[in-house]
């Protein structure tokens, strides 16, 4: 069954607006579209909301992984524990980093990290853990400090973790660095768009040289590529950083719709107790997820996967097995999840999503 274009309910729809056009439109009068006064906007109100010191403007969530790993100097013999279940720009920076990601399992009900087996995971070439909240939900922060020894770096990959909290702390602003994303299919979206958050004024120098050639006043030591972020796009995200929380709770207003309709059907996502949920997906689990996705999809509604299990692309097929990943990849259903969502539509998903439960 082909449904109209107009009763497609659509996977992600960005917010943007008057607020952004405007803003743009300053860009274009300024004549400056690069390197000018947005970036450093933008990179106050980013810093701001992860709660630290700084933050540097990338060009893309890839981008501030590749950076961030770079700028701890962290390259070939050195060894990165990262998710089996994520995006796979957390393991892809770690390689083209000339490093080793590390494999280690997730616990398919939070999506994130198995604690327990990253501590099995460090050797004595563990350089850093790329702890990544997945789909919004924030990794038990703690749990994984006390899992590897102090000289390992905590990193964060909270490319979809923007305005969630790990116990009332802001994702992004919990590991020596953490990675932020602005795709369309984030909380904030400059279309492409990322950065890098950090306490640590050395490497948040570090991460701005790296984004910009290399060059350090006359000088380049150390080669770099071009990951800077134009102002035109700063400016597109600055208005939604402004008005995060706002955005945020339009997303918690659908995801609790969701979990209304469905939590007695199938496995409905949520944060632990205490924390906040960033709501970059909201993604259930069920085990007709294949079937449940066709049929969805026919019908105009726009269902995705929740993402990749690592060990089943040809990069990463020699590690493994890990079955928390493979459950997590077999059963995950992300739903439609933005603000224009009425009841109407959640209903419509929901009885969707029924006949699959
Ligand atoms: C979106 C995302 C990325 C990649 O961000 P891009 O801006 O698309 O490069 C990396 N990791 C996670 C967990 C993500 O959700």
């Amino acid at each position: 069954m082909v449904q109209a274009e107009d009763s497609r309910i659509r996977l992600a729809f960005p917010e943007l607006g008057d607020a952004e056009l405007d803003a743009v439109r300053a860009v274009f009068a300024s004549g400056t579209l690069t390197m000018g006064p947005k970036v450093e906007e933008l990179e106050g109100l980013v810093a701001a909301a992860c709660g630290v010191e700084d933050a540097v403007a990338v060009s893309n969530g890839t981008a501030a992984l590749h950076l961030a790993v770079l700028a701890l100097g962290i390259g070939p013999g050195d060894e990165v524990i990262v998710p089996a279940y994520t995006f796979p720009a957390t393991a892809n920076a770690v390689r083209l980093a000339g490093a080793t990601p590390v494999l280690v399992d997730v616990d398919p009900a939070t999506f994130n990290l198995d604690v327990g087996r990253v501590y099995d995971a460090v050797t004595p070439r563990t350089k850093a853990v790329l702890a990544v909240h997945l789909f919004g939900r924030p990794l038990d922060w703690e749990a994984l400090q006390s899992a590897v020894p102090p000289e390992v770096t905590l990193l964060e990959d909270a490319a979809g973790a923007l305005g969630a909290r790990w116990r009332g702390m802001p994702c992004g602003g919990l590991g020596a660095a953490g990675c932020l994303s602005f795709h369309p299919r984030k909380l904030v979206t400059t279309g492409e768009g990322g950065a890098v958050t950090t306490n640590d004024a050395v490497l948040a120098e570090a991460v701005r040289r790296l984004r910009h050639h290399g060059i350090e006043g006359t000088d380049i030591a150390e080669p770099s590529t071009n990951y800077r972020l134009a102002d035109i796009l700063c400016a597109v995200g600055i208005p939604q950083l402004r008005r995060l929380d706002e955005l945020l709770a339009e997303r918690t207003r659908v995801a609790a719709g969701y979990t209304e309709r469905l939590r007695d059907l199938v496995e409905v996502p949520s944060a632990d107790d205490g924390d906040a949920h960033g709501w970059q997906a909201y993604v259930i689990r069920l085990d007709r997820r294949v079937e449940a996705m066709e049929t969805l999809r026919a019908e105009g509604i726009e269902v995705q996967i929740g993402t990749y299990a690592l060990h089943h692309l040809s990069a990463y097929r020699d590690q493994g097995p890990f079955p928390g990943a493979d459950e997590a990849f077999e059963r995950a259903l992300a739903l439609p999840l933005h603000s224009r969502l009425t009841d109407a539509d959640l209903d419509r998903v929901a009885e969707g999503v029924r006949r699959f439960a």
